[in-house]
């Protein structure tokens, strides 16, 4: 999972706003960061670092900078290291002009288009998938900027959301499935993408409305001109993963408010819970887990009646553990991060409500920490289906072995983790809470329809691609 930004304007120089912008979208990745514009003498600039955002790029820098289009990128590593050369945006200057390019989502044929580049000389300066979108343009000279970027990306497959700065203006494309979220902000004549529409509040700008799957914009001093791409597959596939834990709860997704979907997850897994008989009726509170878990235990306590407790504190200052790219670190991370509040848990049974296990190491170190404060009993409810599949779409889920629930039962999860019930959303009600019709959506990661099986054709190259 990335983030992408981009803004164009006619008087205002931007580069300032994408930077405050970015820290809007620091949720969507945590490695690096890098801002890129066209100066004066139409050269592409960038600046990049690893880290935050405000560790990685300089503001005062950039607010100085005088420029009226600008990208931005927040990344974690899905395809490709981490390490400072896959930073994003990716700039070049090629025989057509400037082009920088800023990615959310993995290409799944990339593996392919990068070694039939490299047989046609192309020599690539980074392991991520991105490039090959920058080298399929830079190998169509006899086309202009925009027409080589729409014929390179009718031949990319898998997901993809992007900004791209070219001479021609600032352009915005969504990949014909639709798998990241990507949106149009606008304030006055200024115009804004972003993977999130959360950003826009931040700058004073409003949702416009989503970039639609397959769609190109090209914004320049022409205003705005939209075109689609030439494949048209069958289905929509919005990442569902979106609602349930990637994106902040003040977005708005494919028209849908993120909170109220996830507040509705929580709401219809008490439903569930009580109809099966579930503990819910004996346990003196409701808890969540800090803060992907929240939401959700807002919707699971107004449904079931219980009190809600902020039980689980979280230090606000260290990242989420699921976007830490080593196992050391995430283990690590969770003891920093994540604290149970003995004074609320001691003697009692409680419900704390989270939004997925992955793994299962944070849910594992937290239980055995509440346990320490000697609660009585404790009931775990996730606010989605059980995720059983990896995810080759640009969500750095670990492989098939290390997620817990594609080796254990629900009752052996719980087992495992500590708790004395673990009860999951089922995915008819998560997509009855997400609020688009399920066959819009991607809900691979849960049931295993990967794009690739339902339209006939495998090409996806798993998750490094
Ligand atoms: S596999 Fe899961 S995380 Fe990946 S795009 Fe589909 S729903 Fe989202």
């Amino acid at each position: 999972m990335c983030g992408v930004f981009g803004a164009y304007s006619e008087t205002d120089y931007v580069t300032e706003e994408v930077y405050l912008a970015l820290q809007a979208l620091q949720h969507r990745g945590q490695e690096s960061a890098g801002i890129a514009w066209i100066d004066d003498r139409g050269r592409v600039n960038s600046h990049k670092g690893m880290g935050l955002v405000h560790e990685a790029l300089n503001q005062d820098t950039l607010s100085k900078m005088t420029a009226t289009s600008a990208i931005g990128h927040v990344r974690y590593s899905t395809a490709g290291g981490s390490m400072l050369q896959n930073a994003q945006p990716i700039c070049a200057n090629y025989a057509q002009g400037p082009v920088a390019i800023a990615h959310n989502g993995n290409l799944t044929n990339a593996g392919g288009l990068r070694l039939e580049l490299e047989h046609r000389g192309a020599i690539f300066q980074s392991t991520s998938d991105t490039e090959a979108i920058l080298h399929l343009v830079a190998h169509q000279p006899d086309k202009s900027p925009f027409d080589a970027l729409a014929c390179a990306l009718e031949r990319a497959q898998g997901a993809f959301s992007l900004v791209v700065l070219l001479e021609e203006g600032l352009v915005a494309a969504r990949d014909p499935w639709g798998f990241r979220p990507l949106a149009l902000g606008r304030k006055g004549e200024n115009y804004y993408v972003s993977s999130e529409s959360c950003a826009f509040s931040l700058l004073g700008a409003t949702l416009v409305r989503a970039v639609e799957p397959g769609e190109i914009l090209l914004i320049n001093e022409n205003g705005l001109t939209s075109r689609y791409l030439r494949n048209k597959p069958p289905k929509r596939k919005l990442c569902s993963f979106e609602f349930v834990y990637f994106a902040r709860p003040d977005s708005v997704i494919g028209g849908r408010s993120v909170y109220k979907a996830r507040q509705e997850m929580g709401r219809r897994l008490a439903r569930s819970c009580g109809k099966l008989g579930g503990s819910a009726g004996c346990a003196d509170f409701v808890a969540y887990m800090p803060d992907s878990g929240t939401t959700a235990g807002i919707g699971y306590a107004k449904e079931s009646g219980l009190p809600f407790e902020s039980a689980v504190v979280r230090n606000r200052y260290v990242g989420r553990t699921f976007i830490q790219p080593t196992q050391r670190v995430r283990e690590l991370g969770v003891r920093v991060k994540l604290s149970p509040n003995g004074e609320i848990f001691s003697g009692k049974s409680a419900i704390l409500v989270d939004d997925s296990l992955v793994r299962g190491t944070t849910a594992g170190l937290v239980v055995s920490m509440i346990r320490e404060c000697n609660a009585r009993e404790l009931h775990m409810r996730i606010s989605s289906p059980p995720v059983k599949f990896p995810c080759y779409y640009g969500i750095d889920t670990p492989s098939r072995g290390e997620l817990i629930a594609a080796k254990l039962s629900v009752e052996e999860i719980a087992a495992s983790v500590g708790v004395d019930s673990l009860a999951y959303l089922d995915k008819d009600d998560m997509i009855s809470a997400i609020g688009i019709p399920g066959d819009e959506l991607c809900t691979a990661c849960f049931d295993g329809t990967y794009l690739e099986d339902q339209e006939g054709s495998i090409y996806c190259e798993g998750p490094e691609g």
